[in-house]
C-alpha cells in the first residue's frame, strides 16, 4: 500500500492536468487509469482522433475543390482508408505516450486498473489499497443512450463516435442522428471521404446554444458540401437488416412517419457524466438529478477530501474545461488559489470552415436585457481568405451598447478556432471593442476580420 497526497481517477485532460499541477506544485502524486493508455476520451476516442480524420478528409475535399483552381492538377486522388486509420492511430498514439511521458518526468506514478473508492482516503485499484490526504474524480463521461437504438459498435452499422472513427470501411450512406459539434464534426469527414450523409435533429436548428445567424450560416454551407438535413424530427427505432439500417423518424411539425436507410448510423446525441463503478452511492457523494457528480466553488464534492471535475461535473464538456479545472482543483488542493472564469469558455467545431464562439450570443444578450450593438464583418472583405479561397462566413461581434465592453464574439470562418483566442484575451483583460479596433493586426491575416467586426461596433469597418 503507498500514501499519496493527491490520487486523481481518470487520466482524461481533467484528470492528466490536475495530476501534472499538483506534482509540480510539490504533492506526491498517483493517476489511476484503466484504459491501455492515459489520454481520456479526448485523446483516444475523442479530440484527437477527429481532428486526425477532418485534416486528411480535408485534404481530399481540397484536392477536389480547389488544387485545380491553383494551378495544381493532382488527378484523381484514391483513398487509402487503412492507411488513413493508421495516421488517426499513430497521431493517437504519439499523444497518449506524451502523456505516458510528463507523467515520469513529474514522477506520478500511473496506477493501472479500475478505481474504487473504499472510503474517503483509500482508493482500491485492483487487489491493492492506497492511500490519499485528497481525491480527485476525474472519470469523464461515454455516449448517452437512445431510446429504440441499439449500439454495436463491433458490428459498424449503428455506432456511436467511437465506433465511427473506426469503421471497417467507408460507407455509401450515412445518417447522423443529432445535429451538434460531434455529429457535425464526423458526418463532415464521411461526406468529404464521399458518403451521403444525412443529419437528423430533435430541434428545428443545428447547433443548439449556438449564435442563430452563425447556425443559419453554417446550415447553408454544410449543405453546399453535401451533407442533407432533416429538422424538427424524432427518430423512434434504428432496425438492422442484411447488413443496412433502417431509421424511422417522426416529423414533428405534423406527426407524419418515415423512413430512411443507410449503410451506417451515427448516434450523436449527446454524452452522459461517468462514474459509474467508483462506489460514490455508498459513500454518500451527492449527485445532481442529470447524473453529474455536485461540486461546489472549488470543485469539492459533499464528501471531504473527494473532488471531482472535467465532464463528470456540471458544465460544457470540453477537454479545456476540464483542464482548466484540474489545473484549478490541484491549486486549491496545494493551498492556493484555483479559478475558472466559466463565462469564457470558447467553444470550436473543427468542420471547413471552423465555427468558433466565445461568451454571449446576440440572443442570450437580448433575453438577459442587455443593450447590445453588434459589429459584423464578412470573410469576403478579408484579403488573405480570399486568396485561400475560404471566404465565406463572417466574425460578429456582441458589444455593451453603452460602455462598449465586449460580451461575446462568433466566428464563422478559415482559422476560426485560432482566432477566438484574441477575443477570449481581451475579454479576459475586460476589453472594449474600440480596444481590438485600435491594435494593429497583422495584414494579410484572417484575423483582421476580428478586427474589422470590432470597428463595426463604432464608427464602421473599413473593408466593406
Ligand atoms: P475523459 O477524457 O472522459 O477521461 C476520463 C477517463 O477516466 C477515461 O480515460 C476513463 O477510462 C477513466 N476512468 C473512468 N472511470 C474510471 C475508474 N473507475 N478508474 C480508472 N479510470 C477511470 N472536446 C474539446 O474540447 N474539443 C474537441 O475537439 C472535442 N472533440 C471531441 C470529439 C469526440 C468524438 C468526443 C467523443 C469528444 C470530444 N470532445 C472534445 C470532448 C472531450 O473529449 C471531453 O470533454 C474530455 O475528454 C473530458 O475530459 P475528462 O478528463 O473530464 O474525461
Amino acid at each position: 500500500m503507498s500514501t499519496y497526497d493527491l490520487i486523481v481517477i481518470g487520466a482524461g485532460p481533467g484528470g492528466y492536468v490536475c495530476a501534472i499541477r499538483a506534482a509540480q506544485l510539490g504533492l506526491k502524486v498517483a493517476c489511476v487509469e484503466g484504459r491501455e493508455t492515459l489520454g481520456g476520451t479526448c485523446l483516444n476516442v475523442g479530440c484527437i482522433p477527429s481532428k486526425a480524420l477532418l485534416h486528411a478528409s480535408h485534404m481530399l475535399h481540397e484536392t477536389h475543390e480547389n488544387f485545380a483552381k491553383m494551378g495544381l492538377m493532382a488527378g484523381h486522388v484514391e483513398i487509402d482508408w487503412q492507411k488513413m486509420q493508421g495516421y488517426k492511430s499513430e497521431t493517437v498514439a504519439g499523444n497518449t505516450k506524451g502523456i505516458e511521458f510528463l507523467f515520469k518526468k513529474n514522477k506520478i506514478d500511473w496506477l493501472k486498473g479500475w478505481a474504487v473508492i473504499e472510503t474517503p482516503g483509500k482508493v482500491r485499484v485492483g487487489e491493492t489499497t492506497h492511500e490519499a490526504k485528497n481525491i480527485v474524480i476525474a472519470t469523464g463521461s461515454v455516449p448517452s443512450a437512445l431510446k429504440g437504438v441499439t449500439v454495436d459498435n463491433d458490428a459498424g452499422i449503428v455506432v456511436d463516435s467511437t465506433g465511427a472513427l473506426a469503421l471497417p470501411k467507408i460507407p455509401e450512406s450515412m445518417v447522423v442522428i443529432g445535429a451538434g459539434v460531434i455529429g457535425l464534426e464526423l458526418g463532415s469527414v464521411y461526406a468529404r471521404l464521399g458518403a451521403q450523409v444525412t443529419v437528423i435533429e430533435y430541434l428545428d436548428a443545428i447547433t443548439p446554444g449556438m449564435d442563430g445567424e452563425v447556425q443559419k450560416q453554417f446550415q447553408r454551407i454544410l449543405t453546399k458540401q453535401g451533407l442533407k438535413f432533416i429538422l424538427g424530427a424524432a427518430v423512434s427505432e434504428v432496425e438492422v437488416e442484411d447488413g443496412r439500417a433502417e431509421v424511422e423518424y417522426e416529423l414533428r411539425k405534423d406527426g407524419s412517419k418515415h423512413e430512411i436507410k443507410a449503410d451506417v448510423v451515427l448516434v450523436a446525441t449527446g454524452r452522459r457524466p461517468y462514474a459509474d463503478g467508483l462506489g460514490l452511492d455508498a459513500l454518500g457523494v451527492q449527485m445532481t438529478d442529470r447524473g453529474y457528480i455536485k461540486v461546489d466553488g472549488h470543485w469539492a464534492t459533499s464528501v471531504p477530501g473527494i473532488y471531482a471535475i472535467g465532464d463528470a461535473v456540471p458544465g460544457p464538456m470540453l477537454a479545456h474545461k476540464a483542464e482548466d479545472e484540474g489545473m484549478a482543483v490541484a491549486e486549491v488542493i496545494a493551498g492556493k488559489h484555483g479559478h475558472v472564469n466559466y463565462g469564457l469558455i470558447p467553444g470550436v467545431i473543427y468542420t471547413m470552415p471552423e465555427v468558433a464562439s466565445v461568451g454571449l450570443t446576440e440572443e442570450a444578450a437580448k433575453e438577459g436585457g442587455r443593450k447590445i450593438k453588434v459589429g459584423k464583418f464578412p470573410f469576403m472583405g478579408n484579403a488573405r481568405a480570399k486568396a485561400v479561397m475560404q471566404a465565406e462566413g463572417f466574425v460578429k461581434m456582441i458589444a455593451d451598447a453603452e460602455t462598449d465592453r465586449i460580451l461575446g464574439c462568433h466566428i464563422i470562418g478559415p482559422n476560426a478556432g485560432e482566432m477566438i483566442h484574441e477575443v477570449c484575451v481581451a475579454m479576459e483583460f475586460g476589453a472594449a471593442a474600440q480596444d481590438l479596433a485600435l491594435t494593429c493586426h497583422a495584414h494579410p491575416t484572417t484575423s483582421e476580420a476580428v478586427r474589422e467586426a470590432a470597428l463595426a461596433c463604432g464608427d464602421g469597418a473599413i473593408h466593406v
